[in-house]
Parts: structure tokens; sequence; C-alpha cells
């Protein structure tokens, strides 16, 4: 069997750079489809954030034809740094009238992600390539495997998205508005949603998030909550609602912290076919341990002063072929793992490479009521000074990848009735300001990828004393088939 020539991605941000530019993304000049070059600085790592990874060109370019694309509302905190305004790929064509719009609360979150979801459906054509197409599928039926066009499945990122605004500038927060917000994604004829991720990056009314955004110091960033609150469960029981003809919103448990994540699990078995449901983690990574060995991984904790959160540092754990991973609870354990593959759910894998564990790892910030402090251990006091990511090496980066797929399908494999090789799927996370793994730095570069998956995984499986068989039908299912075929059950 020849290696895949065309992929699917569970989570990539064809739009969200942008609706940043001047216009909005419906410029044609500055829409979905043009890709921001990397700026007088290509080393440095901010820039490659912030260059195009996966906008529409080139999507189409690397034959990613299907993808689910999650529209979202940029978090005020992010704009309260001058880091967009910093960067070099930005620079030029970044709306900053509009940043700072942002910044003073002038948008609700539901109209800027209503901004993003116009940038997306803005030019179904290419304006500067009428041979490329893109388009917005309601159901999988309407997916074409033939075609060589970009097909695209809406998606949520942040519950954040339904807020409104108070005429006093206030966040409007009543489950009033919340519900209008999220219905017009529930019923026939509105856009509609494969998944909804209730909680994002900053801190939000639907439960604790994990922390994720180390570039910015901005106490939003740092998560203060303890698990899921009653508007988040609110939020998730009419997600997935399906009474009088509504459709249903599957729930994405990437972002949500480890409280958040296992009051889930428990409130699903209390839902009308709840054991039918699945649970994705859209665009994940690995902790490489189970839940009960996290206090082994701890290092030492402190409360920095005048500061609520807890800082956390880590030892990280090991995976096959002396792969390490990023133990940070964003991460999912071994027990999320079982939980997804059991409901017969998907992992989309992310590119990035803080995410997949290469580099040094960072202190994680965590709510002093979620914070993992070892009791066992004596308790190390630590000064305030931050770990800095080290250098990544190449080939390294596709073995922690591919480290992760495999610790995947070995905690995968003891859920019953279920074929873990099944259960997993790209989700790149391209354009959702990652620093994407060196052979796939864009998704124009899926074909390198691949090559050098199928060169790492064969000896590593064997190393790990997993059978992987034929490699190239694997990877088919990984980069496709998975994702078609969860489509063809739970969007039809
Ligand atoms: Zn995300
Ligand atoms: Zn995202």
């Amino acid at each position: 069997m020849p290696l895949p020539d065309r992929f699917a991605d569970l989570h990539c941000h064809p739009s969200f750079k942008a609706v940043l530019m001047k216009g909005r993304g419906l410029d044609p000049q500055r829409s979905a489809w043009h890709a921001l070059k990397l700026g007088a600085e290509p080393g440095k790592t901010r820039d490659r954030v912030f260059m195009s990874q996966s906008c529409l060109s080139q999507l189409h370019a690397g034959r990613v034809n299907l993808v689910v694309a999650p529209v979202y509302g940029l978090e005020r905190a992010f704009t309260r740094s001058n880091i967009l305004q910093l960067v070099a790929a930005l620079a030029e064509k970044i709306d900053h009238r509009f940043i700072q719009d942002i910044k003073h609360g002038k948008h609700a979150y539901v109209d800027l992600m209503r901004m993003d979801l116009n940038a997306l459906n803005a030019f179904p054509t290419d304006p500067n390539n009428g041979g490329q197409h893109a388009r917005v599928l309601s159901s999988i039926a309407e997916f074409d495997p033939d075609s060589s066009d970009v097909q695209v499945i809406l998606a949520l990122e942040g519950g954040h998205n339904f807020y409104g605004r108070q005429a006093n500038g206030d966040d409007d927060v009543s489950l009033d508005t919340i519900h209008h917000n999220l219905d017009e994604f529930k019923q026939p004829g509105g856009p509609r949603a494969l998944y909804l991720t209730p909680t994002h990056l900053a801190r939000n009314v639907f439960g604790n998030h994990c922390y994720g955004v180390k570039m910015i110091r901005d106490q939003e960033f740092f998560p203060n909550g303890h698990g899921l609150t009653p508007m988040g469960r609110d939020l998730i029981a009419r997600a997935l609602d399906t009474s009088d003809g509504r459709r249903r919103i599957l729930i994405d448990i990437k972002h949500m912290s480890l409280q958040m994540r296992i009051d889930f699990y428990r409130m699903r078995w209390d839902l009308p076919g709840g054991d039918r449901i699945p649970i994705l983690c859209s665009h994940a990574g690995v902790t490489g341990i189970s839940q009960g060995q996290v206090f082994r991984y701890v290092d030492g904790w402190y409360k920095p002063l005048f500061q609520e959160h807890i800082n956390v540092r880590y030892i990280k754990p090991k995976g096959i072929d002396g792969c390490e991973f990023n133990p940070w609870s964003i991460n999912l354990y071994d027990e999320d793992i079982y939980q997804i593959i059991a409901s017969r759910g998907i992992i989309g894998l992310s590119l990035d490479e803080r995410i997949l564990g290469s580099g040094r790892v960072a202190m994680e910030r965590m709510s002093p009521l979620e914070a993992f402090k070892p009791s066992r251990y004596q308790m190390t006091f630590l000064d305030d000074r931050e770990t800095e990511d080290g250098e990544v090496d190449v080939e390294r980066t596709v073995k922690q990848l591919c480290a992760t797929l495999l610790h995947v399908v070995r905690i995968g494999t003891h859920a019953p009735n279920a074929d873990p090789w099944d259960h997993v799927c790209l989700g790149s996370d391209y354009d959702g300001l990652i620093n994407a793994v060196n052979p796939a730095p864009t998704a124009e570069s899926m074909g390198e990828l691949v090559r050098a998956m199928a060169a790492a995984l064969p000896p590593m499986a064997q190393r790990a004393g997993i059978a992987i068989g034929d490699v190239e039908e694997k990877l088919h299912r990984f980069f496709f088939g998975n994702m078609l075929r969860f489509l063809r059950q739970h969007f039809n």
C-alpha cells in the first residue's frame, strides 16, 4: 500500500490570522487563503508561531482535503501584552486599532467568533487562484472524496464564544444569552459544529482550564477554579441535547482541567444515552503517565508571593526510545486516553513541539484548588526562575510524535471492544499559536511528515513491543480513515 497522499485534520484554524488583519479576512488580499510568511528573523520561535500554517491555500497545497476548523473569539488577555504587535510576520498587516478595540472590550466574544466564521466563509474560491476552492459542510454526506477542494467542518473552541456584551462593557454571561448564542449552532439551517471545547486558555464561567499560554504573563491565563461549574454542566448538557430535532455538538475535553475532565466523565454517564456519547480530545499530547503517578514527577511547587496560583515544577516522564513527554495537565493522562477510547471517541494528535514534549518542560501554573502538591515528599522551595524550552532536534520531534501515537495505542489496548489504532488521528492545531514540529512547519508539508513517520514508527513500535503490522495502512487510518469514519458516525 502506498503512503497516504491526502489528509484530514481534526483541529486547525485557517481563518484565525486573517481575522486579525486589516479587513478582518473580508479583503481579497488578506483573506483566509492568504499565507503570512515568516518575518525577518525566521529563527525566532515567535515568528514561527505567527506565520500561517494552515491557511486555505496551504491546506489545498498539502492535500488536506478534510479539516475541522474551530471558530474562536480571541481572548482579551492576548491583547493586553504587546506580543501581537511585536511579531514581524504580522507587523505590517495587523489591524492595530482592532486589537486595541478587543483589549478595551468593544466587541462581544460572540461577535469576534462570528468574524472568524465570516472570514472562513468569505471566499469559496481563492481570490488569487481561481482553481482552488473551499466549502463548509453541514454533514459528512456532502463530502466529496474525489474533490481537491478544502472541505471544512466547523467546531467551537471556548465557551467564552457565547458571551454577549452588556451596555456597561462587561461580558454578558447570563444563561439566556449563552443559550441563545449556542442555539444558533443547534438549529437546522444554522451553521453546524462537530464539537465544542467548553474552556480555552483564559478563565471562564464554565469550569477550570489548564495553563497553556507561557509567552504572556496575564492573570487571566492562570487557572484559579475547581472542576466543572453549574454553568458548565448546563452548557455541556445543552450542547449534547438532541431533543426536538436539535443537532448534537460533541464535547472536546482539550483545555479542561483534570478535575473538570473527571466531572465531565461522571456527568456523561447520567445523561440520556450517555454511554453512547463519544469523548473527543481534538488536539492532544500525552503526559505518558497515570494520574496516580503524577506525584512522582512533581519536582517541587511553590506559591508566588501575592499570587493566587501555584507553580509546579516537573521531572519529564520517559517514553519509548528515550522520548520524553510533557507532564502538564493539559496533556492526557493514561486514564483520559482510556476514557476516550472506551467511549469510541477520537484523539487528534497535536503537532506542537511543546505539547509533544520536546525541549525542557517549564513550570505549570495551577489553581490552588487543583494543584499537585507532593505530600509524601519533602517540599522543595523554588526560586521564581522560569525553565526555558531547550533546543529541539528535528529527528527527535518526529520521534516524539510517534512515541505519543504509540503510547495512545498501548494504553488504548486496555479499552474493551476497541482497536486503539481506530481512535487516533491528526489534530495539528496549526495556527493555534503553536510551534509546529519540524518536518511539517505548515500543512503544505504533510508528505514529508508522513514519510518521516513511516520510517520512524516500525523500529520504535518493535522496541516498545507493540505489533504495528502494515505501517502504511496504520498511517492511512491516522491521516484520513479514522476521522472520516468518526464523521460518518457522528456528523451525518
Ligand atoms: Zn486549543
Ligand atoms: Zn485551537
